[in-house]
This record gives C-alpha cells, structure tokens and sequence, in this order.
C-alpha cells in the first residue's frame, strides 16, 4: 500500500479501555491513533451513576467517561465516527487497519469494542423500539418521566436503571426470570427502600402497542397476564463485538469473547485487547486497567 498512514499502535474502540490504552501507548513513546465508530466512552455513557470508580463518590457515567476523553485527549489523537472494517496481516510483517474512511498501516492493535446490549427476541420488541422500548434508561427515562414503566433484568444493570427510573418518577416494575435477583446486595437494599415492586418467575412473551407500547403480556409460571406500561427497558446483560477480532483469526471464547492472557495478549502477535470484549469483571475500573496493561505490552513486545 502506498500512502496509509503509519503508527506504531492503533486501539480500536474508545470506551474507557481504548481510551486509557491510548493514554499508556502514547506515553510510552508509541505513535498511537484511537478509531471509534461511534462517540467516545462506549457503554459507559449509558450508566446512570458510578459510586466505585475510586476517587469518585459518585458520577455520572457520561461524566466520567468525558473526563477520561479530556485526560486522554492531552497525549492521544481519538477519530470519532470512524468504523474499523477489517484488520490484516500485510506482508511487510505490520498490519493494515481499514476503516470506512481510510486505512492505516501498524505494528500493534489493541481491540477495545465492547459489548452491545443482548435483546429479549420476543415479539415486538423491533416494532416497539424507540416507541417505548429502550435498552438505556439514562439515554431514554426522561420521556418517560412520571409514567408506568418495566425493566425486564435481574443484574446490577437492571438494578441501576429501575433506581434511575424511579428517581424520574416513574412507577417502575421490575420483572425477572428467577426468583432471585443477581444485583448486588446494596443495590438490592434499594430498590426494596424505593418500593420497586417485582414480578419473580416471570418472562416477557409478547410486547403490545398501537403507535407507541402500551403494555406487555407476561408470563408467570404458566399463567398469563397483562402489564399496562408506557416504557419497556431491557437490560438483560451484554454480548461480545467481537466480529472484528474473529475475523482476524483471534480466538474466543465459546460466549465470542476475547482470550487474552494477563497482559491482554490475544493468541495472534501484536493483537492485544482489553475490556468488555475480554469479558469477566465488567466494571470501568477493570477496562481502564486493561487497557493500560495491553498498551505497556505492546511498547514491551514492540521493544
Ligand atoms: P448480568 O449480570 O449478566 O445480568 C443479566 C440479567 O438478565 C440476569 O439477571 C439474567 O437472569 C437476565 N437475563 C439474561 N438473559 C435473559 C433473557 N433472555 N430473558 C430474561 N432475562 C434474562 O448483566 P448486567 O446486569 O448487565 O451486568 C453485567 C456486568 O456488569 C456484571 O458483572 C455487573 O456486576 C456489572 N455491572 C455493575 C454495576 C454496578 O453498579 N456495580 C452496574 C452495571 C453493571 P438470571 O439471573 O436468571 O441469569
């Protein structure tokens, strides 16, 4: 290839982990770039609120994921709104980066792409989407301030977004499959303190409107019934973006995440991943660290 601009690393992605890889990569003397299809900060915008980011109280995802941008902004070029679409070997021994914009040559990568939210598949829920369906209570809850709402989910997720709701005033139902919830304890606590009513032992079969939702049919050990909501919010856990690295013949798991080992090498050289992608602890604490450690692996291989 003739005129592709060279780095020394390229991370793909800029949630908190492709950013703080950048961060690393550049402070450790490597030309690094930062490709993110989107904005920056990844999922993490979508958190309500983060009460164990240390240093923080409490803040904001959107919050913190835009004080980690203006940090890292400071040593590390990030190029929004441009998605990676394929990464390949080239035969000079580097790799080639192609994204929908351009294509970039480089000795290392470091694949930070996350995850996206897992969807319900039940009827409707496409229908509905954007008219009452929400996969992210801090993008969406406004609309529906004050109004009956359902977060289908049992994990801290779905913990956090019935709290956000309620605090909007929504009357908020949680509804779950099992009849124990996976969140934590504290969060626990307090949807029991802000009087969150939830329907155990119970699925989703049907989500109903005309022009907008107006209820969902669930499913209570056999026995039918019918919820009168304006909003559904599912947030039912997250699934790997992982395509990108199976492509390149980087191996998953058998959920499609990301093998690394300690210090985020993936099994092909000079791929490195950290984040959500890699699965395990998903906190932004961990994707910071992550990405900081497959940032100092590559200055160490790159040596
Ligand atoms: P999660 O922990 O995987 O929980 C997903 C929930 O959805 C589970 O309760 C699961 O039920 C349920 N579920 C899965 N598939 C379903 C389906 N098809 N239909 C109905 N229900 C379904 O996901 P998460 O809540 O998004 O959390 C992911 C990770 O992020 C966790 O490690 C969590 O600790 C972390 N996180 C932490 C915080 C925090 O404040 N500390 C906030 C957000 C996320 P079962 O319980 O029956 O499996």
């Amino acid at each position: 290839m003739g005129e592709s601009e060279r780095h020394d690393l390229v991370v793909v992605g800029a949630g908190p982990a492709g950013m703080t890889a950048g961060m690393y990569g550049v402070r450790s003397g490597l030309d690094t770039l930062i490709l993110e299809k989107g904005i920056s900060g990844g999922l993490s915008n979508e958190a309500p609120e983060i009460e164990n980011y240390p240093g923080f109280d409490r803040i904001g995802g959107m919050e913190l994921a835009s004080k980690i941008k203006e940090h890292v902004s400071r040593y590390v070029v990030i190029r929004e709104l441009e998605k990676v679409v394929a990464i390949e070997a080239s035969p000079e021994g580097d790799m080639v980066v192609t994204s929908d914009k351009d294509s970039y040559r480089t000795k290392a990568v470091v694949l930070c792409t996350g995850t996206r939210h897992r969807r319900l598949g039940v009827k409707g829920e496409d229908a509905f989407l954007g008219k009452g369906v929400s996969y992210c209570a801090t993008c969406d809850g406004f609309f529906f301030k004050n109004k009956p709402v359902a977060v289908v989910g049992g994990g801290d997720s779905a913990a956090r977004e019935a709290l956000y709701l309620r605090k909007l005033g929504c009357m908020v139902t949680l509804i779950h499959r099992r009849d124990k919830l996976r969140a934590e304890p504290y969060l626990q606590q307090k949807l029991e303190e802000a009087g969150i009513s939830i329907r155990w032992n119970s699925i989703i079969k049907e989500i109903r409107g005309d022009k907008v939702l107006r209820s969902v049919i669930i499913d209570t050990g056999g026995v039918e019934s019918e919820l009168a909501i304006a909003g559904l919010f599912v947030s039912i856990g997250e699934e790997p973006n992982s395509e990108l690295a199976k492509e390149m013949g980087v191996s998953l798991d058998p959920h499609g995440y990301i093998i690394t080992d300690r210090s985020q090498r993936t099994n092909l050289k000079g791929v490195y991943a950290a984040g959500d992608v890699t699965g395990g602890v998903r906190q932004v604490v961990v994707a910071c660290a992550e990405g900081a450690i497959a940032a100092l692996s590559a200055y160490n291989d790159l040596l």
